[in-house]
């Protein structure tokens, strides 16, 4: 194994971003691809600049913030955070004590990690569940959470979380969505409504995610518990600063779900193109992956045995595609313990730049040369780690 450790995996990640800085300044910014969905944005304007202070700014964006957020999420009150992150973590530091339970439902298992290590670190217990039959919650659940889209874009289904909803609505227990990514997929690409208004009493969104806007996360929901929270927020430093707040409601204000629906379109005809050579790409609903599994099974397909391990393949398939095609994926450049899944996510910004058949080449000539070198050590640490 290559990539054992998270010291391995730093190091993928400063290799990636010296390739990416060295390009950059022999070409200029364009000459690459961030097609991980991820790559966010600042959209300022030049006056916005000057009112970032401490007190000024959240006089002057609060109310815009509060506005676009509701148009965008539902709800009462907006709460901004500096990440989603630390929106979930402050929701179960105010809502959940020790020997709670917090019970989670998710189109598919495992949950993104904020979730379950807040719960740990308030002194709760957990449980996660991904098929509605089995989903319970018990005199013990101060919290219901949902995610309405995975990390790898799994979608939950709308009468999934109705149901969700109803049986925790029986109770009187809150219900907390994280819909990271959800709050535009399941709206734009599935036409499902609101968390909002399927019944939830709180959701928060990443404002990178499928927008151009910095990493930070805007909760919505019920102002007496977005005023619980937000106290919460404040005592431990949680809450987003004026210049993330003046980007979020930038980044608001020029969301267009276009680029989503094009994306939509555009993936059918590049997923179509790579089966042929690629049997065991996936469709998501704005691109195509390939999981670490999938990129093995497909050397094996071909007869290739290695002895590196999955998520070895997975990240030096990323950094073919960094160093030989100038595209940026998660797993190039992600921290320890990001998804080893190859996600080429085409409502990206820079998505628009590139046709098609740059995807197509990229894909199936980086898994050519993948194919290659698996079983030759030297030039796969030098693809992790060589500069
Ligand atoms: C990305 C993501 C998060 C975390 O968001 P950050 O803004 O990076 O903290 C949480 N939950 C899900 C489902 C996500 O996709």
């Amino acid at each position: 194994m290559l990539l054992g450790s998270s010291e391995a995996e730093v190091k993928k990640r400063e290799t990636a971003l010296k390739i990416i800085k060295s390009k950059i300044k022999k070409e200029g910014r364009s000459t690459i691809y961030d097609l991980s969905g991820l790559a966010g944005g600042f959209p300022l304007k030049k006056d916005d600049i000057d009112l970032l202070e401490t007190y000024v700014g959240p006089a002057l964006y609060k109310e815009k913030l509060e506005r676009l957020g509701i148009e965008h999420l539902g709800g009462e009150k907006i709460l901004p955070f500096n990440r989603t992150t630390a929106g979930i973590l402050a929701t179960i530091l105010a809502l959940v004590k020790p020997g709670d339970e917090v019970v989670h439902y998710l189109p598919r298992m495992p949950s993104h990690p904020a979730t379950p290590r807040s719960v740990r670190l308030v002194g709760a217990s957990y449980k996660e569940f991904d098929n509605i039959e089995k989903f319970r919650v018990t005199n013990n659940t101060s919290l219901v959470m949902i995610t309405g889209s995975t990390m790898d874009h799994d979608i939950i289904r709308q009468k999934d979380f109705l149901k969700v909803v109803e049986i925790s609505k029986s109770k009187n227990i809150p219900i907390f969505v994280d819909d990271a990514s959800g709050a535009r997929l399941r709206t734009v690409i599935y036409n499902q409504p609101k968390a909002i208004d399927m019944g939830a009493d709180m959701v928060i969104t990443s404002t990178y995610k499928l927008m151009n806007g910095p990493r930070g996360g805007i909760m919505a929901g019920k102002e007496d518990l977005i005023y619980m929270i937000k106290s919460k927020a404040y005592e431990f430093g949680l809450e987003a600063q004026p210049p993330i707040i003046a980007g979020m409601a930038r980044a608001l204000e020029e969301f267009n779900p276009k680029n989503m629906l094009e994306a939509f379109h555009k993936k059918n005809d590049i997923y179509k193109a790579l089966k042929s050579t690629l049997a065991n790409i996936k469709e998501t609903p704005t691109g195509i992956m390939l999981s670490a599994n999938d990129l093995m099974h497909e050397l094996n397909r071909k007869g290739i045995k290695t002895s590196l391990s999955h998520t070895d393949i997975a990240f030096i398939f990323s950094m073919l595609l960094l160093r030989n095609y100038n595209i940026i994926t998660i797993t190039a450049v992600g921290m320890p313990g990001c998804s080893p899944t190859i996600r080429i996510d085409l409502a990206s910004k820079d998505a628009e730049r590139v046709d098609n058949d740059y995807i197509v080449s990229a894909m199936s000539e980086a898994f050519l040369k993948l194919s290659e070198v698996v079983n030759d050590k030297k030039t796969c640490e030098n693809l992790l780690f060589g500069t």
